[in-house]
């Protein structure tokens, strides 16, 4: 049945992917969203659709929202780059935002996911992680600001369902990427891409043997809208990720493998708090949802190149 959905953080890399799976299952689409890490471009081609609609606005500020059936709260920045030029900001974003909008979900009597993040486990001591891992956070060290208000967040929308039975739902996610992320956006996929596509080196941090699990973003939108549509799950938090763990130095390998590049490796200095393992358990998710990813690595990151490739392309030809 077609929903009323507000999609903060809709102008996003996940959010834009998200506002268009939920146009194409015919629900009405508000992507509320302040443009800050967010493209317009990115959800240029939905505005001919009559059920998209934008609004240019930040979800730390007070004001009226529109009545919706379905909230899912994604707005916040999420590359550890800005963790250090914008750490007030983020840290509103995922607390501030998250009561705004856990209120207005109670107000309308809507269902809400929130976006939180394999973050909440910092440099985590348990491996994979599952989601009873209560985490291993540096709360006052550079990261703090992004982990330790996706963990208040956490703790509010349980607030929220204890004294007022709201029906809200967390999804834990492990890093994704894919095409819309930006080329400058710091995190490594994009980066290294980036780099390889231009000739430049590869910057590897630290000895490079830190590790990530990288899941393909639509694979990552079939689990957001899949935790969405239950009408009654077990559990209220789901690790969404995928559990192919990788070092970092092998990353960097693989890019350079599939672009057919000339650049090399290079090797700098490692930023502070930088996890050194994540690969996430994601039993709950298989067994109680019926989802697990199935893009592989070199897939996705095949269309990740090649959208990267034609993201560049535009740029290089506007530049001449
Ligand atoms: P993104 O930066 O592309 O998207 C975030 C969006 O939120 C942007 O469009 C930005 O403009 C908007 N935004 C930020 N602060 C806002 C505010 N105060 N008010 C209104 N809009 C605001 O990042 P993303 O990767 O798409 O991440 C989306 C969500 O998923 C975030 O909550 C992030 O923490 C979470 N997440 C993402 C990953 C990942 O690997 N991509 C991993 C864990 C968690
Ligand atoms: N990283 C790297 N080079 C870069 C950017 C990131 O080696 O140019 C490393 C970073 O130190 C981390 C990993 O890649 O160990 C993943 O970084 P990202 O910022 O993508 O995500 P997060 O650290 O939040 O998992």
């Amino acid at each position: 049945m077609s929903k009323s959905v507000l999609v903060t953080g809709g102008a996003g890399f996940l959010g834009s992917h998200l506002c268009e799976r939920l146009l194409d299952e015919g629900h009405r689409v508000i992507c509320l969203d302040n443009f800050g890490s967010g493209q317009r471009a990115n959800v240029e081609r939905l505005l001919d659709d009559p059920l998209f609609e934008i609004i240019d606005s930040d979800v730390r500020m007070p004001g009226a929202l529109p009545p919706v059936d379905r909230i899912y709260h994604l707005a916040s920045r999420a590359s550890p780059d800005d963790f250090t030029d914008f750490p007030v900001n983020i840290a509103l974003s995922n607390t501030q935002g998250t009561r705004r909008l856990l209120d207005h979900a109670r107000a309308c009597d809507a269902r809400m996911v929130f976006a939180s993040t394999s973050e909440v486990y910092g440099d985590p001591e348990v491996h994979p992680q599952p989601e009873t891992y209560s985490g291993n956070v540096n709360i006052r060290g550079v990261r703090g600001c992004y982990d330790e208000s996706k963990r208040f967040g956490e703790t509010l929308t349980v607030a929220y369902n204890r004294e007022y039975d709201l029906d809200v739902r967390t999804i834990r996610i492990f890093n994704t990427y894919g095409p819309r992320m930006r080329p400058n956006d710091g995190r490594v996929i994009p980066t290294f891409v980036s780099q390889a596509l231009r000739g430049d080196n590869l910057t590897v941090y630290g000895d490079g043997q830190q590790t990530r699990s990288f899941c393909y973003v639509d694979d990552l939108i079939e689990g957001l809208v899949t935790l969405m549509r239950f009408d009654d799950l077990p559990h209220s938090v789901y690790n969404i990720g995928r559990e192919n763990e990788r070092t970092i130095e092998q990353l960097a390998h693989d890019i350079i493998d599939l672009t057919d590049t000339e650049s090399e490796i290079v090797y700098e200095p490692l930023p502070e708090d930088d996890p050194s393992r994540r690969k996430p358990d994601i039993s709950r998710a298989k067994s109680e949802l019926g989802w697990e990813p199935e893009i592989p690595l070199r897939e996705g990151l095949n269309e990740t190149i090649a959208y990267f490739d034609s993201v560049l392309e535009t740029t290089r030809q506007s530049a001449e």
